[in-house]
């Protein structure tokens, strides 16, 4: 069996050589959030494009102020926006506001605070050093510089610098289309009254919402009842997206019939199981040239899968590099105890105690356990050849749904 790394990289080797570029397109800037940047954003001119005082105050030559403090004659003032026609010359200085550009002349802007003036005149209280409080034209970046690399996805920062350099459309790749199925005759909608032993399901929802979170464009195809005809009938259906994403069916059951389908309609399987808890009978594969995933249906167990398996698979083929999981270390607050065997996912909150972050596991009920799930905040992973990890040790955690 796979462990979750061999499964993970090998979902990104098969997209990766299979996958047809994506279609590009320019849209509103406030609109990129998490879309994927399809060309490098340039600096289009020199940041900053002037020498800029970050300080509101005095513009001076420091080697006036090289005693320590002096009286200077103030000859003008700049504001943001605006500059000092003329050199400052020996003796002299100039009022600035934060944000205009230095005049020529000066090298270095002494704040507000200390200074005193009486009409022209400007006493400053202390030495400055060449340069404080102004950054240099182009410290930040040059013209012509690459900012942000193509395959990017676009965070809030990087709207902000775009807006900065005048990218107000930028290009991005289309989102990759994800047809979302869940499956079994228990499941009923959220909005209808189960039976006494019906469920209502959940696991569309947390997909629709993982897809669009991954940057994907969520196709809700409902449930299927486990019955052969009708799956194969909605599985056809999810094959025209880019990936199909089914919950439920591919365990060992009697009933679990997606796997069956899927090989009758001439099906390749990259793999059908990975040595993780929950999440073992997580199936990848293409059929009529369009990947598929089939999860378990354990609500835990869908998204844990998901955010392993098919976050990836959605950056690849939405054009975007594909970032290492979000993993760090953490104390264990309290001992964890598991059957060794399988790499384990348990849902756990980080919480802080005097300068250190531990993390506690949530007592919880196994894999359909979604409140336990709503109370956490990441997951421990559980090593497979241990049975219990001690209070006070190193863990490490994994941030899948964030
Ligand atoms: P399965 O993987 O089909 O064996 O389902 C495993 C468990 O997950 C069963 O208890 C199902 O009732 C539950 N389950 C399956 N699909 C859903 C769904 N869409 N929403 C909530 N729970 C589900
Ligand atoms: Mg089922």
């Amino acid at each position: 069996m796979l462990r979750f790394e061999e499964a993970r990289a090998r979902v990104i080797e098969v997209i990766s050589t299979g996958a047809q570029r994506a279609s590009v397109e320019s849209i509103r800037l406030g609109e990129s959030l998490n879309r994927v940047l399809a060309q490098p954003v340039v600096s289009d001119r020199d940041y900053p494009p002037f020498h800029r005082s970050v300080r509101d105050g005095y513009a001076v030559r420091s080697v006036d102020l090289l005693s320590g403090s002096s009286l200077l004659t103030c000859v003008g003032e700049i504001k943001a926006g605006q500059h000092f026609k003329g050199v400052l010359g020996p003796g002299q200085c100039v009022q600035i506001m934060t944000g205009a550009p230095l005049p020529e002349g000066a090298d270095a802007v002494v704040m507000i605070e200390f200074t005193s003036r009486k009409e022209d005149y400007v006493s400053i209280q202390r030495g400055v050093a060449c340069g404080e409080n102004v950054v240099e034209r182009g410290a930040e970046s040059k013209r012509g510089d690459v900012l942000i690399p193509g395959g990017s996805r676009i965070r809030i920062t990087d709207i902000a610098l775009m807006a900065q350099v005048g990218v107000d459309r930028p290009t991005v790749f289309r989102m990759p289309t994800v047809a979302v199925l869940s499956t079994g005759d228990e499941v009923v909608d959220a909005s209808q009254t189960p039976g006494a032993f019906q469920i209502r399901n959940s696991n569309s929802f947390s997909l629709a919402g993982l897809v669009e979170m991954a940057g994907g464009e969520a196709v809700s195809l409902g449930n299927s009842p486990d019955e052969i005809s009708a799956l194969r009938k909605r599985i056809l259906q999810g094959l025209e997206a880019d990936i199909l994403v089914i919950s439920g069916g591919v365990s060992m059951g009697k009933y679990d019939l997606v796997e069956a389908v899927l090989r009758d309609l001439g099906a390749e399987f990259f793999f059908a199981a990975v040595a993780i808890r929950p999440g073992k009978p997580t199936v990848f594969g293409r059929c009529r040239d369009h990947f598929f995933f089939g999860l378990p249906g354990n609500p835990i167990s869908t998204m844990v899968t998901f955010g392993l398996f098919v976050r990836p698979a959605i950056d690849i083929l939405g054009g975007a590099s594909v970032g290492p999981l979000l993993l760090a270390a953490a104390r264990l607050a309290v001992e964890v105890r598991q059957k060794n065997g399988l790499k384990g996912f348990l849902p756990a909150r980080l919480e802080r105690e005097g300068n250190e972050v531990r993390v506690r596991t949530l007592s919880w009920q196994g894999s359909g356990d979604l409140v336990a799930l709503s109370r956490s905040d990441c997951f421990l992973i559980f090593p497979d050849d241990q049975e219990c990890l001690k209070a006070g040790e190193y863990v490490t955690v994994v941030f899948l749904l964030n």
